[in-house]
């Protein structure tokens, strides 16, 4: 098992990788794919941010940054420590 950060909300995503995983593959264990843009470009993606992308049109590259300028950032306790006093 391998984990690959969103090129969106920047959480780190498991996928299923090597042919170890191959025998036991399920859905459940992989939560992100490779979206490869009909530009050529490729990003990464876990599902959540996936289904937010248009899917009446092709996503482009333009979508998957605005996307990401309308996601935060997942960060673990990220907040805390700067609200201290
Ligand atoms: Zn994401």
């Amino acid at each position: 098992m391998a984990s690959e950060p969103c090129d969106v909300c920047e959480r780190e995503v498991r996928i299923a990788g090597g042919i170890g995983d191959l025998w036991n593959f399920s859905f459940e264990s992989t939560q992100g794919m490779t979206l490869e843009l009909t530009d050529g470009s490729e990003f990464f993606l876990c599902f959540e941010c996936m289904e937010r992308l248009p899917d009446d049109v092709e996503p482009t590259a333009q979508d998957v940054a605005d996307l990401r300028a309308r996601t935060d950032p997942v960060e673990e306790d990220g907040n805390s420590f700067w609200h201290w006093g």
